[in-house]
């Protein structure tokens, strides 16, 4: 069973988001139908390896005459040049043609790194995401961002390349540990808060009676979530306007994980601490979001940020700093109310400092 989202691009063509479960004879069925390679190329993220192989092995084998395995070491670090390079190498020794498809199945890093390679050889072969972990399929294999970091920054070497499909098949979320399930739950918090509380309510119910132990329950969420970023995105292809919004709460996050090295917190974790700060902002000027909304997740969540309180004098200057900024101007996501955001250029800086200050109260 599984449901399908049209992704509309403004540069190439239209594609579908699918989401169920035991769906890799399904990616197997689209590949020899709409691709017609015989040859494959699958990129895997060691963990998924690990765990899943040989399901993968079992449909990919009955339908391809040439399966090339690439395993990735798993973590941000492989979205390095070096591993860039490295999978390259392998594809063009390996024999590529234009046609022959490149299937990225794992997380975030996976999609990235994968979508880049893709995106390179022969300036672009065919790419399908199998995201496999809740932030991927509900975030990162949508909206066509590939690339790598550099030592200078995360995400600074890339390309936007649209896949020939998505498949976002619930079962691998068998084995994600739970920290990586509360890694991606912060965005869909974020949708729930921009686009659709009743999201919140339905994750609130979710985790109180299955925790994450029953990834097929949580299909109505994904396909939801998908759903908010697919508009957004399709509205949005190249981030001029309302694709701002799914920057919520990350203005702050930015600021958190650049102070925290990168190692101390996850994204998830600084993406939950960044919407106190939005919602905090929000409310000085002129909203009264309940904090409750988020208060009700925080015990999910296990960190403290004492140890970044002590750099406080420069969370400004990091966040004048931020990608997204605009001449040196913090530019952030806020919320009139509930599910209804705007984009605003705070010149009250005595207002930013209070809203971390809110920030740092709730997480010491
Ligand atoms: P992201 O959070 O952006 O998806 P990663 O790609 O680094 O980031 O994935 C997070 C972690 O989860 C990695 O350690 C990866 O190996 C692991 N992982 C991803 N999918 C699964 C899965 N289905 N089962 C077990 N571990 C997984
Ligand atoms: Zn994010």
């Amino acid at each position: 069973m599984f449901n399908q989202i049209k992704v509309n691009t403004s540069t190439s063509a239209a594609y579908h988001y699918n989401v169920g479960t035991d769906l890799l004879d399904v990616v197997c069925d689209f590949i020899s139908d709409e691709i017609g390679s015989a040859k494959v190329f699958l990129i895997i993220d060691k963990n998924v390896h690990h765990h899943h192989i040989e399901k993968i092995n079992t449909a990919f084998e009955s339908r391809f005459e040439r399966i090339v395995t690439y395993v990735v070491p798993p973590g941000e670090k492989s979205k390095s040049f070096e591993q860039f390079s490295s999978i390259v190498e392998f594809v063009l020794n390996q024999g590529v043609e234009r046609t022959t498809p490149l299937v990225a199945i794992g997380g975030g890093v996976i999609g990235d790194l994968a979508g880049f390679v893709a995106a390179s050889v022969m300036r672009g072969i065919p790419l399908i995401q199998v995201p496999t972990s809740l932030l991927a399929m509900v975030d990162s294999s949508i909206g066509g961002k590939t690339g790598i970091n550099h030592s200078t920054g995360k995400n600074l070497i890339g390309a936007f390349y649209q896949p020939k499909a998505v498949f976002a098949d619930l079962n691998f979320l068998d084995t994600l540990p739970e920290k990586e399930w509360v890694n991606g739950l912060s965005e869909i918090i974020k949708y729930g808060m921009i686009e659709s509380p009743i999201i919140l309510k339905q994750l609130q119910r979710l985790i109180s009676e299955n925790g994450f132990t029953n990834p097929v329950q949580w299909q109505p969420i994904v396909e939801q979530s998908a759903q908010i970023k697919v508009d957004i995105v399709s509205r949005d292809v190249n981030e001029q306007g309302v694709r701002a919004y799914l920057n919520f709460g990350h203005t702050y996050a930015h600021v958190i994980e650049r102070l925290g090295e990168y190692s101390n917190y996850s994204h998830g974790e600084a993406v939950f601490a960044g919407m106190y700060g939005a919602v905090s902002a929000s409310n000085k000027l002129g909203a009264s979001i309940d904090l409750n909304e988020l208060d009700h997740f925080k015990s999910l969540y296990n960190f403290k940020l004492d140890a970044i309180a002590d750099h406080r004098d420069e969370f400004l200057s990091l966040m004048r700093k931020d990608k997204k900024a605009k001449n040196q101007q913090i530019r952030l996501v806020l919320l009139k109310k509930l599910g209804d955001p705007f984009v605003e250029e705070v010149g009250e800086l005595d207002l930013i400092k209070a809203s971390w200050e809110d920030v740092i109260h709730h997480f010491s």
